[in-house]
């Protein structure tokens, strides 16, 4: 079943798709276009073709057809104002950040606000019906158009126009009703210049008619009409229909303003400042040609470069004027885009990065440096941000809160982007040929390299009008999970006891038993699931290795015999693993809100991790964290421990738990139950979550972060103890800081020993050596050091063995003596803790047959140990003790030798 398909089936009976009250009221004739056949509705009686191949398409700019003039801001106050006079209620944006959705990361339409996906199947969740919403929606597929072609935007304003068709809501004939009088009398839009297509939609299963409508070819609006499910052959109608009207508020203003471009009109003030700090004379009658040329060439040509030459041709701009002015003025619109982007995203917790969303806010951001660079445009992005953050909260004022933040992180992904660039310079500067599509992506996914910058570099002309389509296609939708699939048809829900009184003993009935897998009527075992880790104790006399929720059904693993289905079994949960885990669970939510404050609003649990005595919790951040911010995170997270916070748990219905407490509450990913289990802290973290927890901050007892590190781009990881495993780490770390500095203390103090004993060292070994020297014949003994003159005929020796005397007097005394008398040999024994040294002087006429290595190898040999050295300096030692006369005995043989 294509679109096409059920096009031509719908259209074939346009009496029941597309007939509304509206057309007959009002006289509205069903034409055909004479150049494509396409269907579509009119009050005028000389229109012939579509909307697309009419002669009045884009006819607007410079000329609009509306009676009043109304910029981005006023349009939408126009749009709710006109809804809410007709009984509509007027929603606040959703996030763009589409922390309910596992498939998106971003919120691409104002419909998306209201999909819950249950399993395989989405459900509608509408917190008023009717309702509207003005739904900032991010889309990266059309990068390259942004700037150029008018009306493009990487980010833009969703009317969405919603209803059930129920006692409160409506369906077709009153939603183009409201849409026409929208136009006509809110907007001052002549009746003759609305049209309505037929269209159709299609996707997850269901299928509906729908009506575009269009004003001199601009298509502001679509109503779906979600309405069948099934196949062409044999569909009915959903149970849930749902009318989904989305319309561009950008276009709105446009068409009322009749602008150059959309971009002259929606982004405020700030476009006019930047044009005029750039110095380009923007005058209409150069710009109000070209960009009515590129309008109508967009839908002609594929290509947008072929698109631009042609508009250029076609006006006869001249080189000048392209250079001078179409293009700073392309660059301009594409700062201020990629920039209100940015201020959005930011503002909604997405960081840039390399990974996830955050791919498309780099690409973004570097997109804004280098078509600065390239431009030479000299713009300060802070007062790019106040200016638009000024304009923007008269719709959205909860950008104000974000408003410091949103500039921190540009400013931090600015300069490591600059940091890169010498490296980025050397990856460019070795392409040899020009890099095609292909090379394109593996240049950005692996170097960072946007196309942009190439074009900075003057290494491509143009940027391929694939590039980011096929960027986003790889960046766009989370991969999804994969189910491990369990013969578990028919079998009930499970009851959860942790959700009650969470006993530690229960009896529960087998319902199912399969291979080492065992399911329970009720059970008290907590089975793996937001970070948490499974319970382990015993059903019977078997242990559980593991438990697994799949839909409602907790599934326990145990080893040994499994028993019998429709027994009954005792079941003991290990409770002491339980309560670690249960305080390492609540630290994680205290860590989280702890981080938030200290770090910036961006700061999101990306993931967590809750074992029995440690845990984990990766946050999004920036960068990697600084001593000091640990510190303080550790002292908000016991702060609040300290101030003994309880411990709210409460079921919400997930609608109002969003409109209650925000998307906050997502922290731990999107809850796939209707109903939601809300863990608040006071009111300093609240979120959903399955988990179980403490009843009061004070149980946690304390929290110590161990360590953090960067783990990948924008995420951090925080790994910590909690609770008794906080108390044993903090004394173990005291115990080793302790010995730690005892340790240092003697090194310390043996150090200062030694510098005095070299000082002592110093002043006495002169007078010593005076002394000994003084000798002239026969043994004589000063101060515990003997001298034995002429031993032979050749050698004269002096030693000691006295403890009095270190390493440092030894090896001083020995060389100034052996200098003195080129006949001496010196040795110095002496003991030192458990063992005993010994170091050798051979003086210079001796040592050419005795060397003083050999001597301290034998010597050391009789000592029970090892030495050597020179031949005329060595040192050894051992350990026996006893041993010092034979030492002296042995040197004393060697010598006479
Ligand atoms: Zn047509
Ligand atoms: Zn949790």
């Amino acid at each position: 079943m294509n679109k096409k398909e059920i096009l031509e089936k719908f259209s074939a009976d346009p009496q029941r798709y597309y007939n509304v009250n509206l057309f007959e009221d009002q006289g509205f004739e069903r034409r055909s276009c004479n150049t494509c056949n396409r269907f579509f509705w009119t009050l005028d009686s000389e229109r012939v073709k579509c909307p697309d191949h009419s002669d009045d398409t884009y006819s607007f700019i410079g000329d609009p057809p509306t009676s009043k003039r109304f910029d981005y801001t006023q349009s939408w106050k126009e749009v709710e104002s006109f809804f809410v006079k007709n009984n509509h209620t007027s929603i606040n944006r959703y996030p763009v950040v589409c922390r309910w959705r596992d498939d998106l990361y971003f919120t691409i339409a104002s419909i998306v606000d209201f999909q819950r996906v249950m399993g395989s199947k989405v459900v509608f969740e509408f917190p008023a019906n009717p309702l509207v919403v003005p739904q900032t929606c991010l889309r990266f597929k059309d990068l390259e158009n942004v700037g150029v072609t008018g009306r493009h935007f990487s980010s833009f304003c969703m009317i969405g126009q919603h209803s059930i068709p129920n006692e409160n809501g409506y369906w077709k004939d009153e939603c183009v009703n409201l849409d026409f009088n929208l136009l006509t009398q809110q907007f001052g839009i002549a009746k003759k210049e609305i049209t309505f297509v037929e269209d159709v939609w299609e996707g997850g299963g269901s299928f509906g008619s729908s009506l575009e409508y269009f004003v001199r070819g601009l298509e502001l609006g679509n109503a779906v009409f979600t309405e069948f499910q099934g196949d062409l052959s044999n569909y009915k109608t959903l149970d849930q229909r749902i009318i989904d009207m989305g319309a561009g508020l950008e276009r709105f203003a446009w068409i009322t303003m009749g602008t150059p471009t959309a971009y002259d009109c929606c982004f405020g003030p700030i476009t006019q400042k930047l044009i005029q700090n750039a110095g380009i004379d923007s005058d209409s009658s150069v710009l109000i040609p070209y960009f009515t040329e590129i309008a109508k060439n967009l839908e002609l040509y594929e290509d947008l470069s072929q698109v631009r030459k042609n508009a250029i041709k076609t006006t006869g701009l001249s080189d000048e004027q392209i250079n001078h002015i179409i293009t700073p003025l392309e660059g301009v619109y594409l700062i201020i885009d990629h920039i209100r982007t940015l201020i959005f995203a930011i503002s909604d917790g997405a960081l840039p990065s390399n990974v996830g969303g955050g791919y498309n806010l780099r690409i973004m951001l570097r997109r804004i440096v280098s078509t600065m660079n390239r431009l030479k445009l000299k713009f300060d992005l802070d007062e790019i941000i106040d200016i638009q953050i000024d304009y923007l909260k008269n719709t959205y004022p909860e950008l104000e809160n974000t408003r410091e933040d949103v500039k921190e992180i540009i400013s931090i992904e600015t300069g490591r982007y600059d940091s890169s660039k010498q490296r980025m310079q050397k990856i460019v500067s070795k392409l040899d040929k020009e890099p095609r599509v292909e090379d394109l992506i593996t240049l950005y996914e692996s170097d960072g390299i946007t196309p942009e910058y190439l074009k900075e570099m003057n290494v491509i002309s143009e940027i391929p009008s694939t590039f980011y389509a096929k960027l986003s296609d790889l960046h766009q939708s989370k991969k999804q999970k994969d189910q491990v699939n369990l013969p578990l048809e028919g079998v009930p829900d499970t009851e959860l006891l942790f959700y009650g009184e969470d006993p530690r003993e229960f009896d529960a009935k087998v319902l199912k038993s399969f291979d080492s897998f065992v399911v329970l009527d009720k059970t008290a075992f907590y089975a793996r699931g937001g970070g948490q880790e499974p319970d382990h104790g015993k059903i019977g006399d078997n242990d559980i290795i593991d438990i697994t929720k799949h839909g409602n059904i907790v599934v326990h693993e145990i080893k040994g015999e499994i028993p019998k289905e429709g027994k009954t079994v005792s079941c003991i949960v290990d409770g002491k693993r339980r309560d670690g885990i249960t305080k390492n669970h609540t630290s994680t939510h205290i860590i989280n809100t702890s981080a938030r404050s200290v770090l910036g609003s961006w700061v999101w649990q990306h993931s967590a991790f809750k074992e029995e005595d440690h845990a984990r919790l990766d946050i999004t951040h920036h960068s990697a964290l600084t001593d000091d911010e640990v510190v303080k995170i550790e002292q908000a997270a016991n702060s609040i421990i300290e101030k003994s916070i309880p411990v709210k748990i409460e079921n919400f219905d997930r609608g109002t738990a969003e409109q209650k407490y925000g998307f906050r509450i997502y922290q731990g990913g999107v809850v796939p139950v209707k109903s939601v289990r809300i863990v608040s802290i006071g009111d300093l973290d609240i979120e959903a979550c399955g988990g179980t927890h403490v009843t009061n901050t004070s149980d946690v007892k304390e929290i110590k972060i161990i360590k953090t590190k960067r783990i990948q781009d924008g995420v951090v990881r925080i790994e910590f103890v909690s609770g008794d495993s906080a108390k044993e780490f903090v004394k173990k770390k005291q115990q080793d800081s302790e010995s730690k500095e005892k340790e240092e203390k003697l090194k310390k103090e043996e150090k200062e020993k030694r510098v005095e004993r070299r000082q002592l060292a110093k002043e006495r070994i002169p007078i010593i050596a005076k002394s000994l020297s003084d000798c002239k014949q026969g043994i004589s003994t000063i101060e515990n050091i003997t001298i034995e003159l002429s031993v032979s005929d050749k050698v004269n020796f002096c030693y000691s063995t006295s403890n009095d005397y270190d390493d440092i007097f030894h090896i001083g005394l020995g060389e100034v003596l052996c200098k003195a008398d080129p006949k001496l040999v010196y040795c110095g024994l002496f003991e030192q803790g458990e063992k005993i040294r010994v170091i050798v002087y051979v003086g210079d006429e001796i040592s050419k047959e005795k060397s003083a290595g050999e001597i301290v190898k034998s010597i050391s040999q009789i000592l029970g140990g090892a030495g050597g050295g020179s031949h005329k300096f060595a040192q050894g030692g051992g350990v026996d003790k006893s041993k010092k006369e034979d030492a002296i005995k042995n040197v004393k043989s060697m010598i006479n030798e």
